[in-house]
């Protein structure tokens, strides 16, 4: 007997829209079977080690026994503790580590689980485009209309409120946004966030912002916290990782911060979905939380020198890119007379780089490719000779090869 089960699947998983990876995985497969040295920069997941210091605490959370049994529904009290504290140092802001403070199982987790705990089928989310997939992907698994906001390079990539109509932000009921923001590595002005919490309030929508990237942050530059804005919390909501800064991807651990009858909902959901973090990662992520700024700042560094090593090559490949003040990511147009998918399935081809195609992140990054900055400087160097040697500049890539 056959039963036809992928006709079977509910609605919510036939909204979601194509992979847009699953060519590029195709052939990122095809490719290592031929036995070519994949040079993988397509993913946001960095390399290396978690910090020393954060591993010690791991180890040691280990040897207790009360470590290992279900750990509390809403996070150990210390980890929210450490959060509250982590807040108030960066960006003078207080916190009730009981009820505006609630760990995650990564926030990707938390980012997907909000918009079922608070959008029904029908109900219209606001989301960039392009957007990191989970803002877009969350609420159409919970049946959202989603109206997407055209970012465009001529405005930095920042969301322009005015675009979006009277009625549609009337019956709006969630915003998603990010800065510093994967994938476009835009940074938005306090002015920004003073005008979006105004809009917000107004129109009564809630504001979900993903802060993944508060301290890949260079040049002297540092992100706001939305809940730096008088009045933001009455509406908003922040997520944060533990992922990307101190190489916890792994790990599965983030947070999510701001207004407590929001995260109580989330809360409610999650009680009934699973029974939250191992105590011993809890450990891990405090522990991350209070390292000392030296260590943020060799983070810092690090970035730092593969964004300017590489910006330098691709500067004489012929490509004209104003450095980022944030992200691990460059995010670079095509090369003349190529769409996302056809140059990044062109480099790979020719040279084994795996880039993202902006088009992934929905249609305003079409145009565009995402390359992550997850290799050391001798790998950069690498895929850089190997775009030159293959011919592929910012004006030479009209001869595509069919893929
Ligand atoms: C990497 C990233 C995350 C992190 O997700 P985790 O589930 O915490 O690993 C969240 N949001 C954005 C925009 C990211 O780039």
């Amino acid at each position: 007997m056959t039963v036809n089960w992928t006709s079977r699947r509910a609605q919510r998983l036939s909204a979601l829209p194509a992979y847009v990876f699953a060519r590029l995985d195709e052939l990122k497969a095809r490719a290592r079977e031929q036995g070519l040295d994949l040079i993988d920069l397509g993913m946001g997941n960095p390399d290396g080690f978690a910090p020393r210091p954060v591993i010690e605490a791991a180890v040691s959370a280990f040897e207790n026994a009360q470590h290992h049994g279900y750990p509390p529904f809403e996070g150990t009290a210390s980890f929210r503790k450490s959060i509250a504290e982590w807040y108030q140092r960066c960006y003078g802001v207080d916190l009730d580590p009981n009820s505006e403070a609630l760990p995650l199982l990564g926030s990707k987790e938390g980012l997907t689980h909000l918009a079922l705990a608070y959008v029904n089928p029908g109900d219209t989310v606001l989301v960039p485009s392009p957007s990191y997939p989970a803002h877009f992907r969350g609420p159409l698994i919970a049946g959202a209309l989603i109206h997407p906001i055209l970012l465009k390079a001529q405005q930095n990539w920042i969301i322009d409120l005015s675009t979006i109509p009277e009625d549609v932000a009337r019956k709006a009921k969630i915003l998603y946004f990010n800065y510093p923001s994967n994938p476009t590595t835009a940074t938005a002005p306090r002015e920004f966030f003073e005008e979006v919490v105004r809009w917000a309030r107004h129109y009564e929508v809630m504001l979900v912002h993903d802060l993944c990237y508060a301290e890949l942050a260079f040049d002297g530059y540092q992100p706001t916290s939305l809940l730096e804005i008088p009045g933001a919390k009455d509406i908003s909501v922040e997520f944060h990782t533990l992922s990307k800064t101190y190489n916890m991807a792994g790990w599965r651990v983030g947070f999510v911060v701001g207004n407590s009858d929001i995260i109580q909902g989330l809360r409610t959901l999650k009680t009934n979905l699973d029974y939250g973090i191992f105590s011993v990662i809890q450990k891990a992520a405090e522990t991350a939380l209070q390292l000392p700024d030296e260590y943020i700042k060799d983070v810092q560094n690090r970035y730092r020198g593969r964004r300017d090593f590489f910006i330098d090559g691709l500067t004489r490949l012929g490509w004209d890119m104003t450095p980022s003040k944030a992200t691990m990511y460059l995010w670079v147009p095509c090369a003349v007379g190529m769409n996302s998918t056809d140059f990044a399935l062109t480099v790979l081809q020719k040279t084994g780089v795996v880039v993202t195609p902006g088009n992934a992140f929905g249609e305003g990054g079409e145009g565009y490719v995402r390359i992550s900055l997850i290799a050391d400087i001798d790998r950069l160097g690498e895929a850089l000779n190997r775009l030159k040697t293959a011919g592929i500049t910012y004006n030479g890539g009209r001869e595509k090869i069919e893929v």
